[in-house]
Order: C-alpha cells, then structure tokens, then sequence
C-alpha cells in the first residue's frame, strides 16, 4: 500500500468500542494529522484524548519489520512454512484439538473471519478463542439466553433519546469517553435526563451521576431481581409485551420477590433509601437505557447480571424503542467484529450456532471444508491451562499479549514456555508473549492494514490505510492465508484482498437466512472492490433495505417460537473468594515482617491509555496523565496497613506479586482496592497487575473474574 501523501482518509479508532470515525491526514514530513469525522454517526466530529493522539503513536520504534525463527531474522518462506510444518504434523500426530489459535479484538473482520475459518472449517477443531472472552463474552452468553442471539437491540442515539440512563460496571467516562460526551451533552440540553451510576468506586463518571450506589461488588444481580420485583408492585411490567413476546416472566419473578429491601440493603451494602431512589427513577422514567460494561462482565456471575438487567428491561417492554433498551459496550475495536465471525471458541460464524448440527452442515457446505468443528473448543483460561498440561501442542497467537492480560499470567508465561510451538504475529518487536515464540510474524498496524469493525452498536465501519506498511509487515489476513495454503487448503483461502474476505463472510450471513438469525449482510452481498472502499458506516443486519436501527421493540426474538426468555439467576456468587466481611477486612498476618492486609482487587483502564500501552505508551502527551502504576486504597485500609500515601506498596496473591504506588483515596469502599491493568514490560514488571489475578470463570460464559481477587498488601 502506498501512502495517501496529502490526501485525507476516512478510517476507524482502533481503542474502545465506540468506534469513533477518525480522519487522518498524512503530512510530508512524515507525521498524520488526526480528526473527528463529522460524519460517522458513533462520535459526529468528537475525539477523545486517546484517539485525538493517534497521530503521536504512529513512530516505527520498537516494531517487527520482519519474520524471526528462534530470535533470528528469517524470509517470510522460512517462517511461513514453519508455522504451517508444525501445525501440520501436529495435528497428525495428535488430532486437531492439539492445536489452537488465540486472537484478538484488534483484528479486522477479515483476519478474524479466516483465522476462524481455518481453525473450525478446515484443521476441525473449535479450538479458537480470543481476547474478547476477556472483555463481553458474558454479555453474548447473556444475550443469547435471553434473545436467542447475540443481538445488541439499540443504538447510541438511544442514550440522547432516554429520560434515564443507568451506567452499572461502567467507567464510560474513561473507556467508552465518546459516549460520555454524548451523554453529557444531551444532559447539558435536558437537564431533566437523570443519571444513575451503579459501581462500586466513585469513578471519573460520577461526576455527571445525579446517584451513584456504590454497591457491594457482584450484587448488580440481586440489585436487579429486587429491581424487577419492584416494577411489579408497582404495576409498570408490561404485562401485553411480557405475555405476547416472552416466556418464563412467573418464576423470574417469584425468584426476585426473595429480594425483600433489608435482605437486598444487606447484600447491597447500599442503604434502603438509595436502593428505593434507583428503583423509583427506573419505574416512572419510560425512556431508560441501562449500559453495563465490564463490571458486570468479568465476574464468575456474569452472565446472570446481564441476565438480571435484560429481565427488567423484558418485564417494561422497554426494548429495541427509542430511548430504551440494555446496551452492552464492548471493551475493544471489534470486539463485535469477532463475534460476527465465529472468533469465541463456542460460536461457529455468521452467528450459526457451533451446537446446531444443521447449522454445522450449512457453514461446511458452504466453505466446502474437509471437517468441521464439532463441539465447542477451549475457552481462554482454559486453553491456556491446556497448553500448560501439555494437551495443546502447537499454539498460535495473533495481535494479543496474554503473558501481561491473561489471570494467573505468570502461570501463562509458564505454560508458553512448556510449549512446544508457539507462533506470534504482532506489531512490536518486544512483548512478554513475543519473547516465547519461536515464530514472530509481523503483522500490519493501524493505519497500514485495510478491512472493517463493528462497533458496539452493531456499526460496520471501513479501517482504510494510509501509511506505507513498515519492512516486511503484512496484513493478518495475508500471513493466515498463507499458512492455510502451505497446510494444504489453498484453493479455499486464495483471497485478492479483504474485499474478498468480506464478500464471502456477507454471503455466509446471508446462506440459508430467511430473518432466522439476526446477523444478515446480505443487502452487502457483491460488493466490487470499489463498492468496498467506498463503503459508508452501516448497523447490520444489512438486507436489500439497507441497514436496521433498532431490534425487539415487536418482539421477533431468536429462540424458537419467537418469544425472549426471562432467567432466574442463581443464588449471591461472589467472584472474591468469599465476600469480605468488615472483621474479615482487618485480617492480618503476623508472620509477615510489615502488618499485612487482605483485600479485594478491582482492576481496569485509566483515561489516557490502551491495553497494554504499545501504542498509547509512545505519546509523552498520554503517558502524562498518569506517569506510573498504582493502587488506590481507602485510608482505612492505608491505615491498617500502615501505608503512607505515595509510598510503594506490595500487592501479593498466590499467583504474584507486583509492587504499586500508594494512592489514597475514598474513591475506593474499604476492603477493596483499584489497580491499572496496563503496565508491563521491562520498566514496570512489577506491575502486571493480571500476575496477582486468580483465574476463576463465570461458568456460563467462561469470562474470568478480572474483578474479584484476594490479595494482600502490604508496605514494601
Ligand atoms: Fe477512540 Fe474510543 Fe476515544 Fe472514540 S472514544 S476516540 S473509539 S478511544
């Protein structure tokens, strides 16, 4: 690709899942000049600092300009043929599931959609997962239970629209900052929108709250099921929806009337006029969006909170209209994108079902695949803990670092290094995961590679390139075909490009779908390749009519018959081992030389970076937000600890340790503390905070608890 000297291009934000449209501006001397696209219907012009830096993190240090064996430079022959050798006779020698891929949602479609393909199409194994079990996975599991799809039923201008938008395990303010905006803004016109934030730190997004209800952590599901049976005495259920388009509402709510207010106040930890406050705003406000995000995600109850919240929305009918609906926003890029495509390890593609033997028939007629997968394959901890017991062999790794983002990472460490292959396809030249392969392939970045993203309101939008690729950097799509045909499956991977790519993954959606899935392209069925470069932000589905706003709001839900599901959700899981009772808070261990304090570990995103900082880490401007790692900690707790603010404290579990700043604060409840999930590398070892993280899953959706870990801490 060469560059658009001079030109403008219109291109996608490769953070969050807002998905904002970004305009981008090679200059000659070399740097990009970055703006809002005016026209992109996720942020209408706005940035935020993350994204209005992108021009800053565009620099060629410290990438992979070429493939490497062992260390050692190597032609993309060399390397390519390995990879497909390895996969090649492993498999023969111990049968498809000793192999697996782990991939990203930083990939484009395209990557994902053949990366999947390859695995569960033509090696036969469901051994594909991603980083986005990290991230939602719970919220599709939700989804699905309930919808009979992974059906997101709104859209952002929803949040304009609403009288009352509930936030719950969302920092929007930080993650999602465009949305934020968007919310602010429409604020700032109708003061009279309310705001309710449900979270147990007093995050940068309570600032717009008119409440915030700093609950226990993993009590989102009990506050929710108190939430329904409230609605119902107060005589808002819907009671024409829920009997026309629903099942199983009577013992939802009969399992919810068990939330009496001073059982749900004790659980809670919230005050009975607090949880009264919420549960009145949301019985007389009609137009209510409730966005939830990874607080309620990463946690071994997941899935039962989605649940929770999608049964009050269900129960009101206040669905898939304007200005009312759940909303789940997804963590990364394409996130959505992964999930379209088959990228779970229990998805198939098109948003076929991998348990549906018809379904596993139409998706091998169509690729005219060898094999197929025939049952679900590993999920994240698990495939790792599988690589780690020697039962997967060959692994390949693309566009993720799991060594710094996985729980228990230094057990992930452990486990590559047991491996006997491991290939990685990156960006950069140095990672904690590169430095155990024995193959690195390097992949094309944001700003070179080409393809599409869907946000998290179902929007595809176009990644165009606009930078020459670096060295010998290829696109992902690129070096997986390639292995592909080197395994032998060449004819069905022999893509021009991700127009290609994107046309047979349009003609899959569209195989066999009469309106009895929801993810349908085929109104994009044919597109050349001008078609492709040209084509303009779209919600899917995409039918002959164009694209579609919203879903739900007449019922058509996925499930045979039609109707959604109401699910009970099961007892008061917390992802901590064990809820920290206060005497429990004050435990200590005399053993130790320093007082020694155990606690609860919340971990997530700070404002200014992404991930594990590969590329937010380039630009001085983001880095000086907030220059180091840390530890909020309640001066409770300080106290208790003996911790004096500033000073570094010693965070341990029986998985790591890491070493923090000590920052105090109320923002955090006593017995509880917040850590940044981004420092890593050479200069902050110490502080891969995923180290300290006990891997313990939502057993629905196999998202880990990132959440909800014991750790002590202590002076260091
Ligand atoms: Fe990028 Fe998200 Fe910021 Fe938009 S809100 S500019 S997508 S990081």
């Amino acid at each position: 690709v060469e560059p658009v000297l001079g030109g403008t291009v219109k291109t996608t934000c490769p953070y969050c899942g807002t998905g904002c449209g970004v305009l981008a501006t090679p200059r000659p001397d070399g740097t990009v000049a970055i703006a809002g696209d005016p026209d992109h219907p996720a942020n209408f012009g706005r940035l935020c600092s993350k994204g209005a830096a992108l021009g800053e993190t565009l620099g060629l240090a410290d990438r992979l300009v070429h493939p490497r064996i062992g260390g050692a430079r190597a032609s993309w022959d060399e390397a390519l043929d390995l990879v497909a050798r390895r996969f090649s006779e492993t498999i023969a020698a111990h049968g498809p599931d000793s192999v697996a891929f782990y991939v990203s949602g930083q990939l484009l479609t395209e990557d994902y959609y053949i990366a999947n393909k390859l695995m569960k199409g033509f090696i036969g194994s469901g051994n594909i997962d991603t980083n986005s079990r990290l991230c939602m996975s719970s919220s599709v599991a939700g989804h699905v239970r309930a919808f009979g799809a992974d059906t997101v039923p709104g859209t952002y201008e929803d949040l304009e629209h609403a009288d009352l938008v509930v936030l719950v395990g969302s920092n929007l303010a930080w993650c999602h900052p465009v949305l934020y905006q968007r919310i602010a803004a429409a604020k700032a016109a109708r003061p009279d929108l309310r705001i309710v934030l449900i979270d147990p730190r007093r995050t940068a997004t309570a600032d717009l709250a008119d409440l915030h209800l700093a609950l226990a952590p993993d009590a989102d599901a009990a506050l929710f099921s108190g939430l329904l049976a409230f609605l119902d005495e107060a005589g808002v259920v819907n009671t024409d929806y829920v009997a026309r388009h629903t099942e199983g509402f009577a013992a939802a709510l009969d399992a919810a009337r068990a939330w009496t207010l001073p059982r749900l106040a004790r659980r809670t930890g919230l005050a009975a006029d607090q949880i009264l406050s919420f549960f009145r705003l949301f019985a007389v406000r009609e137009k209510v969006v409730t966005v939830y995000s990874q607080g309620v995600n990463q946690s071994v109850c997941g899935t039962d909170k989605v649940n929770a919240i999608l049964n009050c929305h269900l129960a009101t009918g206040r669905i898939g209209r304007e200005g009312m609906g759940p909303f789940s926003v997804t963590g990364q890029p394409n996130a959505m994108g992964g999930r379209e495509v088959g990228g779970l390890a229990n998805m198939l593609a098109a948003h076929l079902r991998l348990e549906d033997a018809a379904h596993r028939d139409l998706a091998q007629g169509f690729w005219q695949s060898p094999a197929i997968a025939a049952k679900p394959g590993l999920k994240a901890v698990d495939l790792f803990r599988a690589v780690g017991a020697g039962r997967i062999k060959a692994l390949w790794i693309m566009g993720t670092n799991p060594v710094v983002s996985m729980p228990e990472a230094d057990g992930v460490a452990d486990a590559l290094r047991r491996c006997p292959f491991v290939a990685v396809s990156d960006i950069m030249a140095r990672t904690d995961t590169l430095d155990l392969a024995h193959v690195a392939l390097p992949a094309a970045g944001w700003g070179e590679k080409d393809g599409t993203v869907t946000n998290s309101e179902r929007r595809i939008s176009r990644q165009r390139p606009f930078l020459a690729r670096p060295g010998e950097a290829r696109p992902d799509w690129w070096i997986i075909a390639e292995v592909a045909r080197r395994m032998g499956f060449g004819e069905a991977f022999a893509y021009e490009g991700p127009a290609d790519i994107f046309d047979e993954h349009a003609r899959l959606s569209a195989a066999g779908n009469a309106g009895s899935r929801d993810f349908d392209l085929s109104g994009l069925v044919g597109l050349d390749p001008a078609g492709y470069e040209s084509l303009a932000p779209v919600q899917w589905p995409v039918t002959q009519a164009g694209g579609r706003t919203r879903f739900f709001a007449e019922g058509g839900f996925f499930h045979p018959g039609g109707k959604a599901r109401f699910v009970v959700p099961e007892g008061e899981q917390t992802s901590a081992t064990g809820l920290i009772s206060p005497s429990a808070r004050g435990e200590i261990d005399r053993s130790e030389r320093h007082l020694l304090l155990t606690v609860r570990l919340n971990s997530g995103r700070v404002r200014d970076h992404w991930h594990t900082m590969t590329r937010t880490g380039l630009s001085a401007r983001l880095s000086g937000h907030i220059a180091e790692p840390y530890a909020e900690i309640h001066p409770e707790d300080a106290a208790r600890a003996g911790l004096r603010e500033a000073e570094i404290v010693r965070l341990r579990s029986p998985h790591g340790e890491v070493l923090l700043r000590c920052l105090m604060t109320d923002r955090v409840r006593p017995g509880e503390i917040f850590a940044p999930m981004h420092w890593n590398g050479p200069f902050a070892s110490k502080a891969r905070i995923d180290a300290l993280v006990e891997a313990r899953v939502d057993p629905v959706s196999g998202q880990p608890a990132l959440k909800g870990s014991r750790v002590s801490i202590a002076r260091y």
